[in-house]
């Protein structure tokens, strides 16, 4: 998906209350009936259409008319609200090139006033497999809540609390920054996902930290879910960080052991075929290596769990609590695999094909930075804060 930020200089103090009024009517409308935009928006000199109409044409909000006359925030109008509070937080001060396009979410650069370079996460959850998910559940139909807007808020909020959590427990993880909505900003991770290294000076040296981290986790009672080559960084180092939570378990949960096993079988897997390292038919062999024995004695679920040391107290203080936690359970119906990519109208049409898009070339410099490519998001002068009150409708 495009990301102009440059749009979002221009915006008015009016732009941000009106397209804050629609997010606050999407807690309880799919389409936010116009009105009811204009009764929260309660701008002091009328003119909400205008504004509308504006937002409009930046893509920030869908006109659906179909039913009533109605408007919803899209993604990028979503994106928006959520970089307008970093920035006004102080958290960055522009936005830089895309870094990564994952399943669901779009990775960018962003630069603080220091030059400080952080990765901003923008999750899309539903931007792949929402629309055939609600087609099968029922409990969704009625649930306002369950849109992709909470979703995605939802699997931010997760991501950041998990993240805070570990590196407090000293894994390797990027630092977790802020989060607002569905944006999280953490550490810029050197290196690249190990899916693009064909060559380490230590193979087994990193499979064996791998290893490691993954018996760490459940230790703790977590499992990563989506353990695998492209989730793990590495630098020229040869040192790891794990990346992407929004799916992480805990080993409590039912399908548990299965989990487990099949991040396991990832990594052995990757490391057989990329490294041509047979970990996996040494462990069938009893004369198998110091190192094999040692990973196949580590690696025996049940005696990893009895030393559960949960995280759930970093976790909640975080704003992860049991009812985030439930909600997720809801949305993915206890099946954490649910890979449909069947079209979807909760998206944009310009997101279908988001993987071409690249962010927009960039005309003005912005911080004094050596990437050219940042844009400067601090307005000079106005301060663009919405504060609204919500009425009752
Ligand atoms: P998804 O959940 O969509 O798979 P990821 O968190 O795995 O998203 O990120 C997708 C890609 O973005 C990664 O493979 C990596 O290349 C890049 N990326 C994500 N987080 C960072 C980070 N903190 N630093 C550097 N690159 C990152
Ligand atoms: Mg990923």
């Amino acid at each position: 998906m495009k990301l102009d930020v440059n749009v979002l200089r221009y915006l008015s103090k009016d732009d941000f209350r009106v397209l804050t009024a629609v997010e606050m009517g999407m807690r309880n409308h799919e389409i936010v009936p116009a009105e009811l935009i204009t009764r929260i928006a309660s701008l002091k000199h009328g003119g909400t259409y205008k504004v509308m109409k504006n937002l409009l044409k930046h893509k920030l909000l869908h006109h659906d008319s179909s039913k009533y006359d109605g408007f919803r925030l899209t993604y990028l109008g979503y994106d928006f609200l959520a970089i307008k509070t970093l920035v006004n937080r102080g958290i960055f001060t522009s936005v830089g090139r895309q870094i990564g396009v994952g399943k669901e979410s779009d990775i960018f650069e962003v630069a603080n006033e220091d030059g400080t370079i952080f990765a901003m996460k923008l999750h899309r959850l539903g931007r792949t497999s929402f629309r055939a998910v609600k087609s099968k559940r029922d409990y969704l139909k009625h649930r306002s809540s369950f849109n992709w807007l909470y979703l995605s808020r939802l699997a931010a909020l997760k991501e950041y609390a998990f993240m805070k959590a570990l590196q407090e427990h000293g894994f390797p993880v990027p630092n977790a920054v802020e989060c607002n909505r569905h944006c999280v900003i953490m550490s810029l991770v050197q290196g690249y996902p190990l899916v693009q290294v064909k060559q380490l000076q230590n193979p087994d040296t990193v499979f064996e930290k791998i290893i490691g981290v993954i018996v760490r986790l459940a230790e703790h009672g977590l499992i990563h879910c989506d353990f695998n080559e492209f989730n793990i960084m590495i630098d020229d180092d040869e040192k790891i960080t794990v990346i992407d939570f929004p799916q992480m378990v805990s080993v409590s949960h039912t399908n548990a052991q299965m989990y487990f096993d099949r991040d396991v079988e990832c990594i052995f897997k990757f490391f057989r075929k990329r490294f041509n390292i047979s970990y996996q038919e040494n462990l069938e062999d009893s004369n198998g290596s110091d190192l094999v024995s040692d990973v196949s004695d580590r690696l025996n679920f049940s005696s990893i769990t009895k030393v559960s040391d949960a995280l759930d107290k970093e976790l909640a203080a975080s704003g992860f609590t049991k009812k985030v936690q439930a909600d997720i359970e809801k949305f993915n119906g206890g099946d954490i695999d649910d890979e449909s990519s069947s079209g979807d109208d909760d998206t944009e049409d310009d997101e279908t094909g988001h993987k071409q898009h690249r962010l927009n070339t960039i005309s003005e410099p912005a911080v004094d930075l050596n990437h050219e490519f940042f844009i400067d998001l601090q307005v000079s002068g106005e301060q663009h804060e919405v504060k609204v009150t919500q009425q009752s409708t």
